[in-house]
């Protein structure tokens, strides 16, 4: 749901196109009447816990927040016999409350601890990232992995295929190479349920294909590369106590601040435009703010790989070190990847300018 939207939100293009973020809102509503409907029971919410795009952006961050519900007196071992969620319960994201140790489905809603109907849970504050450094004994989930190493390239290339001018070239030589063979469907219009149309802009088949293409290139690339880093990683600083699978997911889970950030800066694009053209915020106060805020969350992640490394082999000195260099160099990829999305500005081919009347033609 996440990668259908967010390439969905590029082809309609929301940032400037109302009628393309009124379809999306309304497919997503649509769809999520339906989930409700089909699978909702006792007020249960299937949507918010199993599809909800932001639902698990905010489930992540949540590993990360001060705020846990949890049980009052301590929360014993899940039995044998019990499930981790129980649908139709008093939690409406179903989570089985006396066993709760996660914080990824929970929405913050208070039932728990302050409805009618009390469940011997409350709000308790802990240190932030507490929940990802122990994230072992707090039910990781693969589909949070895939999550964390595929979101940050997905987000950049949301963002990049308007700066890069590598972008256009791609699309002039993959579109010649159609001119060339007579395959004219491709530059037909793209149908308007899921390609912007407006009176100025009309996205064909070549583009909504190729914006598509494109992002989960960016996507695969960085989180292979992720991925064999953090194996790399992890086969250096795992030891006999904990299994090669057990340390990856550790490792991964210490990136949350980054992928969360990437995709905050790639949300708030429009925001700093708008600070710009009406408030006349400078473009340079805009790039140092989402360069601050990349800089912390990867400090953050640092910070965090690094007290996990040292937890995981305090003996051995050099393998400890050498892990967290290879940590450091997949932060430093990253970094890379969003340097021209902070200080590049929107590319705007000749045409466009002249289309949009900013330069005159010569
Ligand atoms: S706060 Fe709401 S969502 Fe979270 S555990 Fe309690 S009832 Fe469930």
């Amino acid at each position: 749901m996440f990668a259908v939207v967010t390439i969905l939100g590029q082809t309609l293009d929301v940032r400037d196109d109302p009628a393309g973020l009124a379809k999306l809102f309304l497919y997503i509503f649509i769809l999520a009447i339906i989930i409700g409907f089909i699978y909702g029971k006792n007020n249960s919410r299937p949507w918010c816990r199993y599809y909800c795009p932001i639902g698990k952006i905010l489930g992540v961050v949540s590993r990360l927040g001060i705020i846990d519900f949890r049980a009052n007196k301590g929360v014993p071992p899940l039995p044998k016999d019990q499930r981790y969620y129980v649908e139709g319960r008093l939690c409406p994201t179903d989570y089985n409350l006396p066993y709760k140790t996660s914080t990824n489905n929970c929405i913050a809603c208070g039932a728990c601890a302050y409805g009618k109907k009390k469940a011997g849970m409350g709000i308790y504050r802990r240190k932030p990232g507490e929940e990802v450094q122990d994230i072992l004994n707090r039910r990781p989930n693969w589909s949070e992995v895939i999550f964390v190493l595929f979101s940050p390239g997905l987000s950049a290339g949301g963002f990049l295929w308007l700066i890069l001018h590598q972008y256009q070239q791609y699309r002039d030589t993959i579109g010649g190479w159609f001119l060339n063979e007579n395959i004219m469907w491709i530059f037909h219009r793209a149908p308007s349920w899921i390609s912007s149309q407006r009176w100025d802009q009309h996205y064909n088949w070549l583009d909504v294909s190729l914006i598509a293409i494109y992002m989960l290139s960016y996507s695969l690339v960085i989180g292979l590369i992720s991925a064999i880093l953090i194996s790399l990683a992890a086969l250096l600083v795992r030891t006999n106590t904990m299994s090669f699978q057990k340390t990856f997911i550790l490792l991964t889970y210490q990136y949350t601040p980054v992928a969360i950030l990437s995709i905050i800066i790639g949300l708030c694009g429009k925001f700093f435009e708008v600070m710009n053209h009406d408030f006349g915020m400078s473009l340079t106060i805009a790039a140092g703010i989402k360069f601050f805020m990349l800089g912390v969350s990867m400090l953050w992640t640092l910070m965090l790989a690094w007290k996990v490394i040292k937890k995981i082999n305090n003996k051995h000195g050099l393998m400890t070190l050498m892990g967290f260099g290879i940590i450091l160099i997949n932060v430093g990829v990253i970094l890379y990847m969003w340097w021209p999305a902070i200080f590049g500005h929107v590319y705007m081919s000749e045409v466009e300018q002249i289309r949009k009347h900013i330069i005159v033609p010569r």
